[in-house]
């Protein structure tokens, strides 16, 4: 069995693959594929209706807010907001905690004014700002929840008097969080909910049409929220796999299971890198991730003898991103205590090596 720390596309739970699998094969007793099934087919819909529904249930998205299942990953989110929220001549605001923040607000500036009210870039992105001042002027606060890259998570949500924006692509459905903070949330749907090519966005109705701005008719959230996420032919498979990731999840508890789950999870770990003399932690501690955890060793001689150890032992994944280097585990809600322990053992069995 090979456990999967990648980071995204990511791990699923095998129940989900098998249902999956089945489904290509013959998709709810039709005798088709439900890689051949119309979009529009009742059956399909019915889909759709329930992923919505299980999004809803499972994050508590109040009255008043549309939830969509759209193409082209959060990268287009990047672009979207902006074009349907930053009316002309108006800026935004920015927090910038990484790469993905940082592609975010780059976006935003070719549509319109940005002002980045805070950097972590100082220390390579291994903490969270805190105590910046979110200007009221501003059309929009938006940051990034959880930073992949470099495994700091932002648990508690910036209060501000404007419309705040956050990019939750890979700690969505880790834990409990309040929609009503937030006036549009949006996430790839490969780190936590199902296989790539679905970006949910949950956005508050309000917002439509705020920018102004006459758009392509795809890259407005109005359009697909009134036609139900069918404007165009929707990503038909990563939509159903994504329904039953949340049937899975539902099954389990919900969030508040997963949390706990997912607190353990990330303790254990981190424990165990703080412990053991070969490892260290990149971020600091107040803003560790419960989703990505980096962390590096001495020397890169030490690094690839334990990337080696790793491989031999099944732990897929784990190489760091080239921007902090060593290594990354990535423990998205579908990821179990037992491949922790895998990966636990192995630093263990590192150090006992050493003696
Ligand atoms: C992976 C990731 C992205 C990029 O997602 P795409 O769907 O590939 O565009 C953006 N933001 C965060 C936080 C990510 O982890």
């Amino acid at each position: 069995m090979k456990h999967n720390f990648g980071a995204g596309p990511c791990i699923l739970p095998k129940e989900v693959f098998q249902e999956a699998s089945q489904a290509v094969l013959d998709f709810d007793n039709t005798g088709l594929s439900i890689l051949e099934i119309s979009h529009r087919s009742k059956e399909f819909e019915a889909v759709v209706i329930e992923t919505e529904r299980l999004v809803r249930e499972l994050l508590n998205v109040p009255h008043g807010y549309s939830v969509l299942f759209l193409q082209g990953g959060a990268s287009q989110q990047f672009a979207m907001v902006p074009m349907n929220i930053l009316p002309e001549g108006a800026k935004a605001a920015y927090l910038d905690t990484g790469v993905w923040a940082s592609k975010a607000a780059k976006e935003a500036k070719k549509v319109g004014q940005v002002e980045v009210v805070a950097s972590s870039s100082d220390r390579n992105y291994c903490y969270v700002p805190k105590g910046y001042e979110i200007p009221s002027d501003a059309a929009y606060f938006h940051f990034t929840s959880n930073n992949t890259i470099y495994g700091t998570e932002v648990f508690e949500t910036p209060k501000a008097s404007i419309p705040i924006v956050v990019d939750m692509s890979s700690d969505i459905l880790s834990r409990n969080i309040n929609v009503a903070d937030y006036d549009l949330i949006y996430a790839g749907a490969q780190k936590n909910m199902g296989p790539a090519g679905v970006t949910l966005v949950i956005i508050k109705d309000d917002l439509f049409g705020k920018s102004g701005r006459t758009l392509p008719t795809i890259f407005g959230y109005e359009a697909h929220a009134k036609a139900g996420s069918m404007y165009n032919t929707p990503p038909v498979f990563s939509i159903y796999v994504s329904m039953l990731n949340l049937r899975w999840l539902k099954a389990k508890g919900g969030i508040a299971v997963i949390e706990q789950e997912n607190i353990v999870k990330a303790r254990t770990l981190y424990d165990e890198i703080e412990r053991n003399p070969y490892f260290r932690g990149t971020a600091d501690v107040a803003d560790r991730s419960r989703m990505n955890v980096t962390f590096v060793m001495d020397t890169p001689e030490l690094e690839a003898e334990f990337l080696a150890l790793a491989k031999e032992r099944n732990l897929i994944g784990i190489k760091g991103h080239r921007s902090v280097g060593g290594f990354r585990a990535s423990i998205y809600n579908a990821l179990s205590i037992g491949s922790i322990n895998a990966l636990v053992d192995a630093m263990q069995e590192f150090e006992e090596g050493k003696k």
